[in-house]
Parts: structure tokens; sequence; C-alpha cells
């Protein structure tokens, strides 16, 4: 019998390389094997019981039928109020969608803004999922590559040029996912300028906003100019901050015309996210938020572990990030060189090695578009990161 005929826009993606990763790593620990997971693109902490409980009680309320597509209005409300004193920005309730995660929000804004070939900007390393779900709806990712030296933050210059007559948006996380990147009001200054002149749209993916150190405060591109607040979809969700990852809630706020395509295109697939987990957002947002500062704290701890562990291990180098739960070492000292006889070529070679042998799971930088790295999440207990840390330095003490 043939294959089946698949259309061709599902060839023109691959499968998450975090999630296929994470797999492996749980794979081999159900096998038995002590693995370090440094993998992980999620919280390591429980949800908060006051949000856990909000959901039961709206599952013995009855609250388990379909709502409106875009999410419930007390929700949706929430999520004025909570954009309103957190960032500044005044909402009303038809310039919010709630989603299916920030991920659904994002792909909805891919399918009801692009056209076959319009560009998107989106700066590298960068989210994979980003490059996927622009290709898949038919647009063209343009990929502006940043450096260490800059602190993975794009130059005026690399945007600049990046721009053509079919750019059509600009797509920023902050912080980054993977690289912990942080923006400068001066940096989105220049970003939010940039697309007024060119006429172009932006996203600003703000999920991150809630773990940063250093006293970093970021600032929504939306709040920096009358062109951003118009111009700009804000998107977040309760997945990161609150430690909500399996409850696929996400939200994104901006032209009303643009949420009400996203809510119609969910009308028609999705439906609305389920019931229970818009209770439990709502409790999230509006709820106790105590736990938030207690995770970012570990988190800051951990950070401040992870990075000097690094940066003490000979061949490399890690830049410290000031928000999400990732580092982003350069490991491009020991390519060319063999592990046990093994060549190493690259991110993946680095990787693979490194969790057959000495059990510790990592995202290779390729997977983000830069081969020089590996991302490591740090939302993992501190003792696991200090094996995890020991046992990368006896891996790479056998590099030769
Ligand atoms: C985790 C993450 C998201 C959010 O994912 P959800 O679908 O809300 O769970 C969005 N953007 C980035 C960059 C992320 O790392």
């Amino acid at each position: 019998m043939s294959r089946p005929k698949l259309n061709r826009r599902i060839g023109l993606i691959q499968p998450s390389m975090t999630i296929g990763i994470s797999a492996k790593a749980k794979e081999l620990r159900a096998a038995g094997v002590n693995v370090i997971n440094f993998s992980a693109g999620e919280p390591d902490f429980d949800t908060p019981d006051n949000i856990k409980m909000a959901a039961v009680k709206s599952i013995a309320d009855g609250f388990t039928k379909y709502t409106a597509a875009g999410g419930i209005n007390e929700l949706r409300d929430a999520v004025v109020e909570k954009e309103k004193n957190k960032n500044g920005l005044e909402y009303k309730r038809e310039n919010v969608c709630i989603s299916v995660g920030a991920k659904h929000a994002l792909f909805n804004i891919a399918a009801v803004m692009l056209e076959e070939g319009d560009e998107v900007i989106i700066i590298a390393p960068y989210w994979v999922t980003y490059e996927a779900i622009v290709s898949y709806v038919g647009g063209k990712a343009v990929i502006v590559n940043t450096t260490e030296e800059n602190g993975f933050v794009p130059t005026k210059e690399q945007l600049e040029k990046a721009i053509t007559p079919k750019t059509k948006m600009i797509w920023v996380n902050n912080p980054t996912n993977p690289t912990g990147a942080t923006y400068t009001v001066d940096d989105l200054k220049f970003i939010v300028e940039l697309a007024e002149k060119n006429d172009i749209w932006l996203v600003s993916d703000e999920i991150y906003e809630d773990i940063v150190f250093d006293g970093y405060k970021p600032v929504s591109m939306a709040t920096l100019s009358d062109y951003a607040y118009e111009r700009t979809l804000v998107v977040n969700g309760v997945s990161k901050t609150y430690s909500m990852t399996g409850w696929r809630i996400g939200y994104t706020c901006g032209d009303a015309e643009v949420i009400g395509a996203m809510i119609k295109l969910q009308s028609q697939s999705t439906s609305n996210p389920t019931s229970i987990a818009q209770c439990a957002a709502l409790e999230a947002l509006t709820g106790d938020q105590d736990s938030v500062e207690k995770m970012r704290v570990q988190f800051e701890k951990r950070r401040d572990y992870i990075v000097d562990a690094l940066n003490s291990i000979e061949g490399i180098s890690c830049f410290k990030p000031k928000g999400a739960f990732y580092v982003f070492p350069n490991i491009s000292s020991f390519f060319g060189k063999e592990y046990e006889g093994k060549k190493i070529n690259g991110s993946m070679d680095f990787a693979e090695l490194l969790l057959e042998h000495h059990h510790v799971a990592v995202v290779p930088g390729i997977a983000f578009g830069d081969d020089r790295f590996l991302r490591m999440s740090f939302a993992t207990s501190l003792e696991d990161i200090q094996e995890g840390i020991k046992r990368l330095k006896e891996f790479v003490e056998k590099i030769k």
C-alpha cells in the first residue's frame, strides 16, 4: 500500500526537540536509570493549592460544559485587570482572547494575520515553536542571529537589515527562552520605532515576565507608544508564573478585530479552552500571589549557583540571564574533539553522549537555531543541579 499523502505544510515542521529529549530522559528514568534532567521547559513546583482547589470546586459545581469560544467573561476581565495593574495597559474585554496555552495563542495569531509569503522577524536563539508556527501557516521566518557579547539581543543594524517590503511582524520574547536574555526599555523602543516606520505588527511574548532576577523589571512593548499599543499583540499565560503548564491556559491582548478573528478561528477549531482550567486560571490571576515570589526566589538562587558552576568548568562559558529559568552555555570549544573515541561535531553529539554515558539530559542549542550552545533548565532542585554539574564536569574532562 502507498503511504498516506499528507498535506504539504505538515512536512515543513519538525516535532519539538525539547519534548523529544524530555521523553527520552523520562524513558531512561522509567528503566531505572538515575537521570538528571535539565531539559524541562516547565517549572518543577506543584501548582499552588488555592488554584487546584478552584478547579475542584468548579467540577463540584458542575461547571463542566462548553463556554464561550474566547473564554469566560470573568477570566477575560481578570486579564484586563491584571494587564492594567501590572503593565499599565488599558484593554477592554473585547481585546482579550483566552486560548489553550500561549502556544495556541501564537498559532492563532499567525493563522489570522499571515498571508502566504509574509515575513516574520524572529530573533535567534529562538523558541523553536515560533519558526514552526510561522512556516506552517505559510509565512516566512526571517531569522536574526544574536550573540553572547550582545546579551543575545539584536543590534539596531541587524534588525534594520532584516526588514523587507514583505515584513509583516516582529516577534519578541522578553525574557527570552532559551537564552534568558532581557531587553532594556531602549532596546524595545528601537523595535517599536522601527515597526512604526515600516508599518509592522509586533508580538510580545511575555510568558516569563514574573521570572526575573537582579531586580530586572520587564516593560511591555505595548506601553511604549500609541502605535505600539495599537499594533502589539501581547501574549501571556499562566503556565510559567503559576506552574500550570498542564492546565493549558494562555491569552492574547490587543486589537479587537484581530482578537475577534482569533475567537472565530477557535470557535471552528478547538472551541473554548477547558472550562475547569479557566476557573483555575481565574484563581491564579485574582487569588493570593505569594507563591509567585516564592518560586521566583528559588529560581534566582539556582541561577546564581548554576551560572558560577558552569563558568568554573574549563571550556564552558555561560551568560548570566536576568530572566526565565534557562542557562545557555557555550560548549563550542569541545567541537572537533573526541569523547572515548567518538568525535563531537556539534551540540547534538555533545547532548547525546552526555545523556548516554553520564545520564544528564540537556537540549542541544541547534534546536533553538544556534549549534554552539546547550540549553539547561534550572527548573529542577538545587541538589539535582549540583549532581548534574558534577557529572557534566566528569564528562567534559574525558573529552580530548
Ligand atoms: C513555555 C513558553 C510559552 C507558553 O507555553 P504555554 O503554551 O502557555 O504552556 C510561550 N512562549 C515561550 C517562549 C515559552 O517558553
